[in-house]
């Protein structure tokens, strides 16, 4: 690595006005990643609209010079709700950075055209046919959590009391 940097890696994120915020160049596309991800952990406090790592090739002039090697947009989360679900458009996935949540989406990778999804929190997981089909799994889980939420009459932070109760009716409608 001797000072030869050939590449820098970009993290960025989109504000709902559009503004650009500037997350640093960093030489390796790992570290750039990293940093993206813990700055999304926060993004229900802010008004994002959009996320990208691009990679620079240092010493070329113009667009030659630039790559985009990931767009992702972000929604609410179909589970916890919470503005913090960031899809991939380009490889399809999509993940909540939100706290206790992690709500995912992908294409399986042993079955194309397979979409998988599930809510960590539960060990929850189903194949689908399509990105609705994994999405409406997920609002189900989001439903069943606030109706768990309602009957209780508990906080939603009291989460892992939740997860509980959660774990005990998914497994008593098996
Ligand atoms: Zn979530």
């Amino acid at each position: 690595m001797a000072g030869e940097l050939n590449r820098v890696y970009v993290p960025s994120a989109l504000e709902e006005d559009g503004r650009s915020l500037a997350l640093g160049c960093f030489s390796s596309e790992e570290t750039a990643w990293q940093v993206l991800r813990t700055f999304l952990k926060k993004s229900d406090q802010m008004s994002l609209k959009s996320a990208s790592v691009v990679v620079w090739d240092v010493d070329v002039v113009g667009e030659d010079g630039v790559t985009i090697l990931s767009t992702m947009e972000c929604k609410d989360c179909p589970v916890c709700g919470r503005h913090t679900f960031w899809m991939d458009l380009e490889n399809f996935s999509a993940l909540c950075h939100g706290d206790a949540c992690a709500a995912w989406v992908e294409e399986s990778t042993i079955e194309p055209g397979v979409i998988d999804c599930g809510w960590p929190p539960v060990r929850f997981m189903k194949q689908t046919k399509d990105i609705e089909e994994a999405f409406a799994e997920l609002f189900k889980v989001g439903d069943q959590i606030n109706a768990v939420a309602r009957t209780a009459n508990m906080q939603k932070d009291e989460s892992s009391k939740l997860l509980d109760e959660f774990d005990q009716r998914a497994s008593s409608q098996d």
